[in-house]
């Protein structure tokens, strides 16, 4: 499962290849798993659309779209919901104004392509002759000439639309978090400290192996309650959280499972785990052997002697 940094890493090789291309038509397979728009919306959403940035938030890639001259959202009040066609919508739809020259004049109308990779999905930045793989569920042409494509052999990922602006992933950005965003996160929660950093309401995209790496650094038990955690601890939290997520981010995401980057090829360096995946194994610091127990169903490492 791609957590934040690798999330991070994919946004941004995305951003420097497809900003600014234009999204000329979009092919949509025949599973339904990952479309968690309607097919039509997303194929009404993205054609002809501008990409004017990729961004991540959370664990979800955003595409904001410029949808210039298109009537999408038009003053009829057709939503994206709406649209009718699945391949191929019509670049001029009929208007109520006879003048070609009051469609230009209509403001470019925003909206977002909203991408979860799920555990094994993938978008890849290919050229057009290069194979289509199995598993394929959505192919966008770009003006470029290039094709973006959605490959995702376990069907976790979703893909859905949204006006701009309406999509929000829930909980807060951990590297825009201050002391006062997230100190208010964890006061007065019974639960392990372990499964709080894993909830996605409170914080968004930290995963398994970075609030494990995270509470090492921190000097806290994974299964701490969250409300026993002084202000300071809770401050050195936060401050090894971003310290984990900035080095997986600068390294290019560890590589734990088999997605690639959007080149379409391996491209991850593993982030050095000093407790996730080893169990038994002496501890960087200490020497004692780190722990491996389970708290709600996911493993959780940590040094016995280290964290309290
Ligand atoms: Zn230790």
């Amino acid at each position: 499962m791609p957590e934040l940094p690798e999330v991070e890493t994919i946004a941004r090789g995305l951003a420097k290849r497809v900003t600014g291309d234009v999204i000329d038509s979009v092919w949509l397979g025949q599973k339904k798993e990952p479309l968690k728009s309607p097919a039509s919306a997303i194929a009404a959403t993205l054609e002809h659309s501008r990409i004017a940035a990729v961004r991540r938030m959370g664990k979800h890639i955003v595409f904001d779209l410029d949808c210039v001259g298109r009537t999408l959202l038009s003053a009829k009040g057709r939503g994206p919901n709406s649209g009718r066609a699945r391949s191929k919508a019509p670049l001029a739809q009929p208007s109520s104004t006879p003048h070609a020259e009051a469609d230009r004049s209509v403001r470019p109308t925003r909206a977002q392509w909203i991408v979860h990779l799920g555990m094994t999905g993938r978008l890849q930045v290919c050229e057009p002759q290069s194979e289509v793989v199995k598993h394929t569920h959505a192919i966008l042409k770009l003006s470029s000439g290039r094709e973006l494509r959605f490959v995702d052999p376990r069907r976790f990922g979703r893909l859905s639309v949204a006006q701009a602006g309406d999509f929000d992933a829930a909980g807060i950005e951990p590297l825009e978090a201050d002391v006062e965003t997230f100190l208010p996160l964890f006061q007065g929660r019974k639960t392990p400290i372990k499964s709080a950093l894993l909830n996605q309401n409170l914080l968004r995209g930290v995963g398994n192996i970075y609030a494990d790496e995270s509470l090492f650094r921190a000097g806290l038990r994974p299964r701490r309650r969250a409300s026993t955690i002084t202000r300071d601890q809770l401050g050195k939290l936060l401050v090894a959280v971003k310290e984990v997520l900035k080095e997986a981010i600068a390294l290019g995401g560890s590589s734990i499972s088999d997605y690639v980057n959007s080149d379409g090829e391996e491209g991850f360096f593993q982030l050095r785990h000093r407790v996730y995946g080893r169990e038994g194994e002496p501890c960087l610091v200490c020497k004692t052997p780190i722990k491996r127990i389970v708290i709600a169903g996911r493993s959780s490492h940590y040094c016995p002697k280290c964290q309290k």
